[in-house]
């Protein structure tokens, strides 16, 4: 490629300027000057670097802070640090120098979006530790993750350019993580606009499938929409309230995951699009501007009552304010409706940095986003927690969408969903919740585990003599609940710990043994156990006796028993080193039915993939390596958080092996119809099936199907061959994301 290093600069210059302008109004008096200066660092600094694509490394920087301002309408420090984010990472400069230059605040900024380098631990994962520390600056400075997600956004925008193990590995931590960090800051268009892209990079053909119908249904759609807010139009211009509409279809990825969870076609997603009525209301006007313009719609068109969402009475813990409800247009169609007025837009579509602007305006959405960072600094602020353990917590914080509920005196509490009585005791104190015996929701007594409706009213019921007990860990889905039960089991634990410690001092005293890390480490590969601390506790709860102990002595050889039966992975180096020379070994790429004697390969149970899938191959602790689907329910996690365990993988043509892999048939039950399934598969196209299973519930049968086809291109045939048979709906391969 020639490099025009002229036309380079000339672009390089017309960037930086768009940026400036975009940032513009809201620049204060010497703000320019500062971010001039970012930028002829960041430029000097990154000069000899190139991005995957060719282009100057310079185009990521300054596209990530330009995300920042207009995206997500962050300010001055914000298209600094977002300039300098990979300058640490990727360059001589030191965060001392970017202190000199640009002070604390922006230091450590840039130090929360710069990661962390080294090796882990066995049993860690270094996106996850990575993720963690990122998080750990969000209790001072929530921007931090805000250009991190912009960072993110423009990495998943120009992912084309990278390798396709990247891909799934970047696509998958974007979806396990980036996504809902970005729901949980309500920062809706971003999150939609990642969701889709994790689509598009892992699962194409859908994703260009759905993007193409929503084209095509483009101009009938616009008709419809106007049509049916012809009559709103005209009555709210009576009131003389001004209005926008907005009417964009859902997004592709959220019409996917209907699709798959009601197994119905695009055609069949009833509420492909909302039709949003943005209102032109004074602030203390906006309740009831919105209550208006919803009198308007249900004059016209009815309402069903189970679909009415007040958001704006209580606001989401993101911030969200709207008011939602669907209704019967004249053609027979649902229809959903969002009333809110343009402040609550801005706030639903840019999330967090909108709640600066309108700060003044004392909303209580604001309070809530408070709380939740609360929540999220009460997990940080837990010691104990491994990073993977973390992150699974957190996720837990991010997806909790939430239940409204009372104290006896009236004061309102949110919980997420599916919260129980305990998850409130915890949620009003740590001992009362520790001390929770059962609770009284709504005057009526109930167990511990009774889970929570919107708008009940609890009164906790304590005794001095209750103690948290393991069981309690299944009752709560709160993390601050399972925390402190698990604090509380934890410190449980330790004192039992300590009483064995001091039964076995004793007890080796007695048998004439020295407490050597000898003696432990025999100790522990006798009672085949992993830490001092695992056999004090066993000895303190009884489960290794004192005669156990004597039997030990008695066995006891003069040479050291091996260790564990899979030493080769029992730590981090021989993992490490197990992982590169699977890697090495295979020249990059495993090939599926050659490498079989160099290195050991099985196919995933979870997805079973068959030659066509797009797959990749995952090196587990104890199983050597297995063969997922690049679409596999569990990809997102294992590719997130232990992205260095994974390796590239291609199938050989093999055409006399077979594998297996399952569908699933939907139908009208009729007699005769699983003896025409059966036929079709085993006599027209003579493939093996290894089960078959049918259920019927009035009229309606459910079949799941596991046989061997040789690949993708057999199976299609198969499915087609399939839903021929008289009675037959739908079949699809039902191992596909959940
Ligand atoms: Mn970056």
């Amino acid at each position: 490629m020639v490099i025009d290093e002229v036309e380079e600069k000339k672009e390089i210059i017309s960037r930086y300027r768009r940026l400036l302008r975009k940032a513009k109004p809201s620049l204060k008096e010497g703000d320019a000057k500062l971010i001039k200066r970012a930028f002829t660092i960041a430029l000097e600094a990154h000069k000899n670097m190139r991005r995957k694509s060719g282009e100057p490394f310079i185009f990521h920087p300054l596209t990530v802070a330009e995300i920042c301002v207009e995206e997500i309408g962050l300010g001055t420090t914000s298209i600094v640090a977002a300039l300098m984010h990979d300058v640490v990472e990727d360059t001589d400069i030191e965060l001392a120098d970017i202190d000199r230059m640009f002070g604390k605040k922006i230091t450590s900024i840039v130090d929360g979006l710069t990661k962390i380098r080294g090796v882990f631990e066995y049993g860690t994962s270094a996106q996850a530790e990575n993720f963690r520390k990122m998080l750990f600056t969000l209790s001072d400075d929530v921007r931090v993750i805000l250009i991190k997600l912009a960072d993110r956004l423009h990495n998943m925008r120009t992912l084309d350019s990278m390798p396709r193990h990247k891909q799934l590995k970047v696509a998958s931590e974007t979806i396990y993580l980036y996504a809902p960090l970005a729901h949980r800051l309500g920062l809706n268009a971003i999150k939609t606009e990642l969701e889709d892209l994790y689509l598009r990079f892992t699962d194409y053909e859908v994703y260009r499938e759905i993007a193409d119908k929503i084209d095509e249904t483009k101009a009938s759609r616009n008709k419809f929409i106007k049509q049916f807010v012809q009559p709103i139009h005209d009555e709210l211009g009576r009131l003389k309230i001004n209005y926008e509409i907005k009417s964009r279809p859902k997004s592709i990825y959220s019409i996917y995951n209907k699709m798959r969870k009601q197994g119905i076609p695009f055609e069949e997603v009833y509420d492909l699009f909302a039709v949003r009525l943005i209102l032109d209301a004074p602030l203390e006007q906006e309740k009831s501007f919105c209550w208006q313009a919803y009198s308007i719609v249900t004059d016209y068109y009815t309402p069903n009552p189970d679909r009415l969402r007040d958001w704006i009475s209580t606001p989401k813990t993101n911030g969200y304010e709207s008011l939602h409800t669907t209704v019967m247009a004249k053609n027979g169609q649902w229809v959903e409706v969002q009333i809110r007025t343009r402040r609550m837009d801005e706030i639903a579509e840019k999330g967090y940095a909108a709640h600066w602007k309108y700060k003044d305006s004392a909303s209580s959405g604001e309070s809530n986003l408070e709380k939740w960072l609360v929540r999220v600094r009460e997990l940080l602020e837990r010691q104990d927690l491994t990073a993977l353990e973390f992150v699974d917590d957190f996720r837990g914080n991010l997806f909790s969408e939430e239940v409204f509920v009372f104290t006896p005196k009236g004061e309102l509490k949110t919980l997420p969903n599916g919260a129980t009585a305990l998850d409130f005791a915890f949620d009003i104190h740590t001992d009362i919740g520790a001390k929770c015996i059962g609770a009284k929701v709504n005057q009526k007594l109930v167990p511990i585990n009774h889970v929570l409706k919107n708008g009940d009213q609890i009164e906790i019921l304590t005794s001095a003599k209750q103690k948290p007990n393991e069981d309690w860990l299944r009752f709560v889905v709160s993390p601050k609940a399972k925390s402190k039960i698990k604090e509380a089991l934890k410190e449980d634990k330790k004192s039992i710990a300590e009483d064995g410690k001091e039964i076995l001092m004793r007890k080796l005293n007695t048998l004439k043994l020295e407490p050597t890390s000898q003696t432990y480490e025999q100790m522990l590969a006798y009672f085949n156990l992993n830490s001092k601390f695992d056999l004090h506790f066993r000895i303190g709860k009884g489960i290794i006796t004192i005669n156990d102990l004597k039997r030990f002595k008695e066995y006891k050889p003069s040479s050291p028993i091996k260790a564990k039966s899979n030493t080769a992975v029992s730590d981090a180096k021989s993992f490490e080193q197990e992982i590169s020379r699977v890697k090495g070994s295979s020249n990059d790429i495993l090939l599926i039915g050659e490498d079989m004697d160099v290195v050991e390969y099985k196919l995933a149970k979870c997805c079973t993939p068959i030659p066509g899938d797009d797959v990749f191959g995952f090196v587990t602790v104890n199983e050597g390596i297995k063969i997922h689907r690049a679409n596999c329910p569990n990809a997102p996690e294992l590719l997130a958080n232990h992205g260095n365990r994974v390796i590239k993988a291609k199938w050989t043509s093999q055409h006399e092996v077979a594998f297996l892999t399952g569908l699933k048939i939907i139908g009208t039950d009729r007699v005769g119809l699983i003896n025409d399934v059966s036929k079709v598969i085993s006599e027209e196209l003579k493939v093996n099936m290894s089960s078959l299973s049918f259920k019927t519930d009035h009229g309606i049968f459910n079949g799941e199907i596991m046989l061997y086809v040789h690949d993708t291109r057999h199976l299609e045939v198969l499915i087609e061959k399939l839903e021929t048979v008289e009675g037959v709906v739908q079949v699809s391969r039902f191992d596909s994301r959940g």
